[in-house]
């Protein structure tokens, strides 16, 4: 492969962007080779600025379910566009997509829209402590917030009462009331909530977890979350950023058949443009500024252009027959190849599925939370991912992200990944 163009723009972007990247993980550093720069892509494929063209299994991390470039989408932004991109002021398009999205997820009364799931975690936390008057919130080990303050904590050893930052600049005063409990472990919740009694704003969680690798929570612990939540009244808060639409019409939450506070989402409801959004019970959405007393603003916030990406995919999604089922059966063909492939090879690593998100963990193990997903070999992952690149098929560059299948995945592509996988497993 023949990635001359990329690492030479590489070598000039790092001069001019931290890392040469806007964003870590982009960087390749995982898999010890420069990251390749993308010139197009269209359906389920991407070529990058040499000319290699890849089977795309990031979907931009999430956000290209219908497939990169869906001419729909396309048309609708180049119209929309073409009226001015943002007024600050109120548009048709911000009204539609909130109709919308309370139609696929029927816990959502209110919306609020914004530009990242970053935004929309950090604006749904402020509201919880708003609402509660409490001040600690908790997170499980392994789940990604985004990259606000107060989700950058990891468990402190021993009792995990404490937080600690995970990176320099967020403070020890952020820090401690961040409370981190394991995943898929209701007692390690049950210690923390009873230690801080009534002083525990919210649980936040992604009800299937995608940023150590996909890995789903257990239905009997979401339900004790959702029943201890009650009884403390603590808001439960799921994460739908990456699970939004991306499962369900109604994500995770309809999934499992467990009704959230509120709920944050991102991703999928951009159509791959910068949106995010928080919403929930109009009880507590209600406290948002201006009609209560939790601020919260943003300039680009429900602008035209972003606001029809989101509408446009949600309405081909609503409108595309068994969209969610034609997803799965890509998903599990694609599955049970990987698995057949393995097999073959005498290899019994384990691959968490669900719907059109996945993780091959090079591990034997059942992976439930972080501890088991890190029993992962990465050096044989980072052999599998370089095969695999060098074979046409772009995959997360990191042992611990989903993979994610689009509707625009054809049958031939699947079967290309699966002898591609066989192949790498040489
Ligand atoms: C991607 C992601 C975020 C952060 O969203 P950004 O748009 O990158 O700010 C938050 N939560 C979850 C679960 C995510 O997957």
């Amino acid at each position: 492969m023949n990635t001359e163009k990329s690492e030479k723009l590489f070598e000039e972007a790092q001069k001019h962007l931290p890392g040469g990247v806007n964003s870590p993980v982009r960087a390749f550093k995982s898999v010890g080779r420069d990251p390749l720069y993308i010139e197009k892509a269209f359906g389920a494929k991407m070529t990058d600025i040499d000319g290699n063209e890849f089977i795309d299994y990031i979907g931009s991390w999430g956000p290209m379910i219908l497939g990169h470039a869906h001419p729909q989408v396309i048309k609708a932004i180049q119209d929309t566009a073409a009226n001015g991109t943002s007024f600050g002021a109120n548009s048709v398009q911000e009204v539609e997509l909130a109709k919308l999205i309370k139609k696929f997820v029927p816990s959502i009364e209110i919306v609020r829209m914004v530009n990242s799931g970053t935004e929309a975690t950090m604006s749904a936390m402020r509201l919880a402590r708003g609402f509660t008057k409490r001040d600690k919130i908790i997170k499980f080990e392994g789940c990604y917030h985004g990259h606000g303050d107060s989700f950058l904590i990891k468990a402190g050893s021993g009792v995990a009462t404490l937080g600690l930052p995970d990176s320099p600049g967020v403070t020890q005063s952020t820090a401690k009331d961040t409370l981190t409990a394991r995943y898929n472990d209701i007692q390690s919740v049950q210690e923390l909530v009873e230690s801080n009694k009534d002083n525990v704003a919210a649980i936040f969680i992604e009800a299937v977890g995608g940023n150590m690798g996909c890995v789903p929570a257990k239905k009997e612990f979401l339900q004790a979350l959702r029943d201890l939540c009650d009884a403390e009244k603590i808001l439960l808060i799921f994460d739908e950023v990456m699970t939004g639409f991306r499962l369900a019409k109604g994500g995770a939450q309809e999934i499992y058949g467990i009704t959230p506070d509120l709920t944050t989402f991102g991703k999928v409801i951009g159509g791959g443009l910068p949106v995010g959004a928080y919403g929930g019970r109009a009880e507590i959405m209600k406290m948002i500024a201006p009609s209560g007393t939790v601020y919260q603003a943003g300039t680009l916030s429900g602008n035209p252009l972003a606001m029809i990406a989101g509408y446009e995919t949600l309405r081909i999604i609503d409108e595309t027959p068994d969209f969610y089922a034609k997803l799965e059966e890509k998903s599990a063909y694609l599955e049970n190849g990987i698995l057949k492939a393995l097999k073959e090879k005498g290899l019994n690593y384990t691959i968490n599925r669900v719907g059109s998100m996945f993780t091959l963990f090079f591990t034997d193990a059942e992976v439930v939370d972080f501890d088991t997903a890190k029993t992962s070999d990465t050096t044989k992952f980072t052999k599998y991912f370089n095969s695999m690149l060098e074979n046409g098929v772009y995959l997360p560059p990191s042992q611990f992200e989903a993979n994610f299948v689009s509707i625009a995945h054809s049958k031939e592509d699947l079967d290309r990944t699966i002898e591609a996988v066989s192949q790498a497993m040489n």
